[in-house]
């Protein structure tokens, strides 16, 4: 049969984040399943200009649902910012009769998306961040994974701080966003998260804390620190000179974006792949994947750029409230 849709492109791009490799899994598929011929886009956008493409069958994504990181490589590409380098991205998806983009990234990728569709392209995101930052979705692609590795190592790190009654202050990646600081907070039982959206007052939100839990008989302090609060080495000290309690310092860095996906990446992976599929046979363009209360939905890029995500009130409350 005839196929009248043209040929699917997929790629990554902006930061790696686990389960990206189950998305692209789940868009070869779904579009193999239905006809549609799939090209894998290396290194992002600028694969995309320099036409560095492979043809991917549902065989070819074989063994990717449970790899970390990105079997089409990604990039953050300049040229792509410019109108010289998306008119030769659009020359690139004219010669590969490739009718629509499926990108999996963050904000910064959805823009490209957005430029991309005035060439006549259908493009469609799936966001995949770690850092849980886009605000049209409840979830990105990565986050729990994310979640999950940062809890399992400040585990660990707590069993030594009890025996030595020490105080660990973790720093974990989020320029910007503090979702993955706050949500491994609570889940790792933190007597104080300090994210870059709340301005911290050291007394209010660490040496009070740690007093009372310390005069109810607490020895070993856990802090949670995103990477945009910054100063961790400073905090230490002040932590130090104020309370009395020897504080170390650990920064768990890349280890957050890599590894196996966990169950609930590739689930939210492989429906979002699926559904992105099922827009692009729909003739739907500029269009992002979103789960809200765990429904899949979708919406406009322009639209879902201008929202703005906040920390919910109601996390950051239980952070403070179940914290000593
Ligand atoms: P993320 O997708 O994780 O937010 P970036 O912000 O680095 O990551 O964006 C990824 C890539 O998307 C950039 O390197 C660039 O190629 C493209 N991009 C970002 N912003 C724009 C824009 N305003 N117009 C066109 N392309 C963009």
């Amino acid at each position: 049969m005839e196929n009248r849709k043209g040929a699917l492109g997929v790629l990554t791009s902006g930061g790696d984040a686990s389960g990206m490799n189950a998305a692209i899994r789940a868009v070869v598929r779904a579009a193999s399943a239905d006809g549609i011929p799939c090209v894998g886009i290396r290194r992002g956008y600028s694969g995309l200009i320099a036409g560095d493409t492979v043809p991917l069958g549902p065989r070819d994504v074989d063994g990717l649902l449970h790899q970390g990181g990105t079997h089409l490589y990604t990039a953050r590409c300049k040229e792509f910012m410019t109108e010289e380098g998306r008119e030769k991205a659009a020359k690139t998806c004219e010669r590969l009769h490739l009718t629509g983009v499926v990108a999996i990234g963050g904000d910064g990728t959805f823009r490209g998306l957005q430029a991309l569709s005035r060439f006549g392209v259908s493009t469609i995101g799936i966001p995949g961040t770690i850092d849980n930052d886009i605000a049209c979705t409840d979830y990105t692609i990565g986050f729990d994974t994310a979640c999950n590795t940062a809890v399992e190592a400040i585990d660990k790190l707590r069993d030594t701080m009890q025996s030595h009654e020490r105080c660990s202050i973790v720093e974990v990646m989020g320029r910007r966003a503090g979702y993955l600081a706050l949500t491994v907070g609570i889940a790792s039982g933190a007597i104080a998260t300090l994210i870059p959206e709340v301005p911290v007052d050291f007394e209010r939100d660490v040496t009070e804390p740690m007093r009372a839990a310390k005069a109810s008989g607490r020895n070993h302090h856990i802090i949670i620190v995103a990477e945009g609060v910054g100063r961790s080495a400073e905090l230490a000290e002040k932590v130090r000179e104020s309370t009395g309690v020897d504080t170390r310092v650990t920064i768990l860095g890349h280890i957050q974006r890599g590894g196996s996906p966990s169950a609930r990446d590739r689930l939210l992976a492989s429906e979002m792949g699926a559904y992105a599929v099922d827009l692009f046979e729909q003739g739907k363009s500029n269009r992002i994947v979103a789960i809200q209360g765990e429904v899949l939905h979708d919406l406009d890029i322009d639209e879902a750029l201008a929202m703005k995500k906040t920390v919910e009130n109601y996390s950051l409350w239980t952070a403070r409230r179940v914290s000593s």
